[in-house]
Parts: structure tokens; sequence; C-alpha cells
């Protein structure tokens, strides 16, 4: 086949096969020794015998060509014979062979050097500039034309070497709304563009015209990729989906040409709609920073002008995703850009039962209590629960079921915010007992607040996250603000685990060290965001940058300030502390009583921790 391809190819006549046979003739000529004398084959000897040969007079010819010997002689049977020997530097060799005798007619033998051949300095000049240069460019146009066909009909937006934008015909995505659980406003928002592809008449007719484009904004795993695929999906028009970051890859100047690409493509197959994920990765805000990104920046305006460019009649749809909307180009915000924003928020307890059931549809599951595994699963993304519900079908085929029980879930959720059950790692007795204590200090505090969600399980088995144990509180319902009671009872609960132990051990571990991260965090919001202390009213202290990605905070005011903040924190956690030790020193038959049930059991539902603590209030 391979041949076969090859011969084509010269038939053709192929320019560069032509040249290249043409210039291996010439390099072939060159190489080649020339046997000059007859037709019979060459003997090789040594020099001696050349000299001696030569001293005997039977040689008649000698030639010297690239540091060989090629000479004739008579031998024994009288038959004339060519040999080769290697030059040596023998100064004598002239006079010899002009003092020897030979069997030549005039009794001379007949000599001569000939002298290598230089190549014309043309021909130099080709094979060491122009050849390799012609060589490379050869490859390279082959490279990547053959990398265009291969991406098919989208082959043409490449450049060389680089992914391009895909291109999913109608059928290739299967994804439709049904597949997003909940986000009911972003699929109402989107419906609209759906409908607007389908059917870009009715719009025209009245001579409104669609936004251009829709910005996707969220925290991670909120299905924003997902939704945009639904979008295709359901309105069935090419989707050309490609990644900031693969625009700024690679070729410097490629950035730009790549965007130019994409929407002279989109153009052609309208209606469509194109998706840039991670848009954050060229959208960034252009900054006069010395040794700024110019890649960046050529691409980010190639992109402006590509979107002011091209007709919103058209049907074409630019969805784009980031979950760093603030850092965000305002160029890109404007109205006649990404002027539709679609926020993507964390689901709340609705939006994650949906989102469960969606994914339960996938498992083979016994009747879930969807709404326990949604309520324990508090704050996570839609990435997160699906991943709950892979971990839980895992957990019963290691459990060696074949359906999913409630159990798996809830076990599942517990290890994708916990981590795994570390039921090798060696905890000694007394350990144990402080993490036992520690553990119904927090239950007991929570139990004993009136603000404070009720515990749901409490247990001492390590987690691969390098917990030793850890009370579960669940709220009954979704709460969407929480009152100045409500966080400073928090913390009091914070508190609770290490007051149990200072109590009990009469000294404390480093196993409140989570504790103290989480309430100094809590009290230093209500100070500085939530305008919940007394002495900066509803001043404004701190800024949260990067909401939807871990959320760091920067202080904004002065010196004295902060240090003043300090002060009001550490006050605030003081008097929770304080609270948590009351709770439990007038309780402390309870703390005794569970924690022994619950160092006997390793974990105890919130009910039974709830009987302990009822069962103690009879007795008094
Ligand atoms: P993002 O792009 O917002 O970071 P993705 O769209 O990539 O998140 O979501 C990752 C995965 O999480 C999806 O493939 C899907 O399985 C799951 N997921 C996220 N949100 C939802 C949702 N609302 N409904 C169903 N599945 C979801
Ligand atoms: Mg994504
Ligand atoms: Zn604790």
């Amino acid at each position: 086949m391979k041949q076969e391809q090859q011969k084509q190819n010269v038939k053709k006549g192929n320019p560069l096969t032509g040249f290249l046979v043409g210039l291996l003739i010439v390099l072939f000529f060159n190489g080649l020794i020339v046997p000059l004398f007859s037709n019979k084959e060459i003997v090789m000897t040594d020099y001696g015998s050349f000299i001696a040969k030569v001293d005997s007079g039977t040689v008649e010819k000698v030639m010297i060509k690239n540091n060989q010997i090629y000479f004739t002689a008579i031998d024994g049977n009288k038959d004339i014979q060519t040999y080769q020997t290697g030059e040596t530097n023998d100064p004598q060799l002239v006079n010899r062979l002009l003092n020897a005798k030979s069997p030549n007619e005039g009794g001379k033998i007949l000599f001569t050097q000939v002298v290598p051949e230089e190549n014309s300095p043309i021909l130099n000049f080709l094979l060491m500039w122009i050849l390799p240069g012609l060589l490379f460019y050869m490859f390279w146009r082959f490279a990547s034309k053959n990398i265009q066909s291969k991406l098919g009909a989208g082959g043409n937006f490449m450049s060389f070497g680089t992914k391009g934008a895909k291109i999913y015909a109608d059928s290739d995505i299967k994804t439709t709304f049904a597949d997003v659980a909940g986000q009911d406003e972003a699929k109402e928002t989107l419906k609209e563009i759906v409908d607007f592809l389908h059917n870009p008449k009715k719009y025209a007719e009245i001579g409104a015209s669609l936004p251009k484009g829709a910005l996707l904004v969220g925290p991670p795993g909120t299905g924003k990729t997902l939704i945009a695929r639904a979008v295709a999906g359901e309105a069935k028009v090419p989707f050309f989906a490609i990644s900031g970051s693969e625009f700024v890859q690679m070729f410097v100047g490629m950035g730009a040409a790549k965007v130019r690409e994409l929407f002279k493509q989109a153009n052609e197959k309208a209606p469509c709609i194109i998706f840039i994920d991670e848009i954050d990765a060229i959208g960034k805000k252009r900054d006069n920073m010395v040794g700024g990104n110019d890649e960046r920046e050529q691409t980010l305006n190639q992109l402006l002008t590509e979107m002011d460019g091209f007709d919103g009649r058209k049907g074409v749809v630019i969805l784009a995703a980031t979950n760093r909307p603030e850092s965000l180009d305002a160029a890109l915000l404007r109205p006649g850009r990404f002027d539709r924003r679609i926020q993507m928020e964390l689901p709340d307890l609705e939006g994650r039962k949906a989102i469960l059931s969606v994914h339960l549809q996938k498992v083979r599951h016994d009747d879930v209590d969807l709404d326990i595994v949604a309520r324990s699963s508090a704050g996570s993304s839609g990435a997160e629960l699906a991943n709950i519900v892979n971990e839980a079908a895992l957990r019963a085929v290691r459990m060696g079921r074949n359906c999913v029980s409630t159990d798996d879930l809830e076990e599942s959720v517990e290890t994708v915010i916990a981590g795994a059950q570390r039921k090798g790692k060696v905890v000694s007795r007394h350990e144990r007992k402080i993490v036992a204590y520690h553990e119904i200090g927090h239950a007991l505090v929570a139990a004993m607040q009136s603000h404070s969600a009720p515990v749901h399980k409490i247990t001492i088995i390590p987690r691969t996250s390098g917990a030793l144990g850890y009370t579960m509180q669940v709220d009954s319902g979704e709460q969407l603000l929480m009152s100045k009671e409500d966080l400073f009872n928090r913390i009091a609960t914070l508190t609770g685990g290490r007051t149990a132990e200072e109590l009990v051990f009469q000294t404390v571990t480093t196993g409140a060290s989570n504790d103290i991260e989480q309430a100094t965090k809590l009290a230093r919001a209500m100070v500085t965001r939530f305008g919940m202390s007394e002495k900066y009213d509803m001043m404004g202290l701190e800024t949260l940058n990067n909401a939807y990605l871990g959320s760091d905070t920067s202080l904004v005011c002065s010196a004295d300030t902060a240090a003043d903040i300090d002060r009001e924190v550490l006050q605030l956690i003081k008097k929770a502390h304080e609270k948590a030790r009351k709770i439990i020193e007038e309780n402390m038959e309870i703390l005794h009583a569970a924690s022994t049930y619950l160092l006997d059991k390793e974990t105890i539902t919130g009910e039974e921790f709830m009987r302990i603590v009822e069962d103690a209030k009879k007795v008094c």
C-alpha cells in the first residue's frame, strides 16, 4: 500500500522527488570508485607487495585516487590483474615508479594521480543551505495537512501542532436539559436561546436580536460545562467547544488567529453555538503592568473585535463559563458582548435531591431516603453529589451487594467530606478516650443550645483526612439567614470539644486545631463582614475575593483597627468558650455516660445520643 503511494508520487512528477533523485545521482557519482583498468575484479593487497611488484617489473599502470593506489600487473599466468592498496606517505614512490621496469611498450610504468573533483560552489550552496530548508518546509506542509485532514470538517480551523475547536455534529451531543438537575433559572434563560436557534425568523420578524453572548458564572462543579452541552443537545446545532487555555497555547501569535478562524467557521455553520470554557484564561483584565501577557491580550482583543463584528441575527450564540467573574475584563461584559450573565449557584436542599436522583438513575438502588442524604451533604456541588453516588455504588460492590442503599450513600457522603475510614490505624486506649470525650463535648454543647442543628452522628473511627473522630450535625431544613445568636452558638459548639478535654483530663491536646481554625474564621467574619460587633456596627472591614474559589479575604482598614479587630475576635471566642464550659460543667454525668457509650460503640447516631441525654434528665 505504502509503496504504491510512493510510486504514484513519482509518476505525478512531484517536484521534490525529481529534485531528490537528481541530487542522489550526483552524490553517488562523486563517491563512486571508478575501476578504470579492466572489468576484472580488484584484488586487495598490501603496500609491500605493491613495491615488490614494481621492483620485479611486472606493473603496467598505476593510478592514485582518494588515498588508494590502483595498479595493474601481470601475474603468473600472464594475465593482467588489477590490484588495490592503501597509499602510504612514501616520498620515494615517484622515483621508484620512474626507475622501475615495466612490460609496457616503452618499458616504463604509466602512472597518474586523480585529484578529487570539488563540487561546484553553487551545488555546495544548494546542498548546505537550500536543501535542508526545503526539506523542513515540505515536512511541515505535510504534517500540518495530515493533522487537518484527521480533524475532518473542522480541519481548516487548525494551525499546525495544536488541538483546535472540535466540531460536534448534531447527533454527537446527547446531553439535554433533563440531565441537568435543579438550576431552573439558568435553564429558563437558556431555553430562550435554544428557541432562538430553532427559529431565528420568529425573532427577526419583530426585529429583536438575542444577546450575542451569555456568561455562565459559578463555583466549580455546579454544572456550567454540562448545561452548555445541554443547550447544544437541545438546539441540535453544531457546537464549537474550546477551552480558554487552548487559545494561549504553544505558538506566539496563534491565539488571535485561532479566534479569527473560529468565528469564520461559526459564521459558515450558523446557526450554531460557540462555547468558550474557562474564559478567564484569556479574558483576564488588561492592565498596564510591565511585561504583561501580550499574547493573551492580543487574543482577547481579537475576541472582542470578532464579537462586535458578527451579525447577531444570524444565529451564532456564544456561551462562556468561568468561576472567576471578577477577574474578567470589563470590555467583555459590556452590552453587545457577554451581556447576559447566568448564575449557577451551589444547589439548595431541593436541588441536591434532584441532582442525586438524576445520578441515582444510572445505578441500581433500593428505596433511598434522599432527604437525609441531601441534608447531610449541605454545601456540596453537583460534581460532588455525582461523586457521592458513584462512591456509594462502589461501596455496595465492595460489600457484595447489588443495590445501592441509603447506608451506602450516607457513608460515601462522609467519605467525600472527611475521607475514607482508616480502620487499620492504631489509636491507643488513652487517645481514644480523649477523642471520645472531645466529640461528646461538641455534641453536648450543640444539644443544649436552642439555636443549633441537631446532632446526626458521632464517630471516633479515624479518617484518611487525619480526623480522629467527628460529630456531624445536620440541619432539618435549609437555613438561608444566620442570626448573630446562631453564629455565636456555632462557635460555642466548636469550642465544646476542647472544653471537655480541659474539664476531664485537666490538659489540652492538638486535636482541636481544626475547631480553632473554624471558630476563628467565623468570629472574624462576624466582626469584619457581618456587622455583628457592638463596636464596629455596620462598618465593612474586609472584602471577599474569589467568592467561588475558596473566598480569601483582604482587610480594608487601618493597622490600628486591624489590631483592635483581633481583640474583638478574641473576646467573642472567649465568651463562647466560657458558655461551652458552663454547659458541660452542668452536665458532667451526661458527658461521662455518653463518652463511655461512644468508646464502646465507636459510632453512635444522634438518636442514641439524645436518649442518653433524656435519660440523664429524667434521673435529675
Ligand atoms: P463546572 O463546569 O461548573 O465546573 P461541570 O459541568 O463540569 O461543572 O460538572 C461536573 C459534573 O458534575 C457533571 O458532569 C455532572 O455529572 C455533575 N453535575 C454538576 N451539576 C449538575 C447538575 N445540576 N445536575 C446533574 N449533574 C450535575
Ligand atoms: Mg467546567
Ligand atoms: Zn473538635
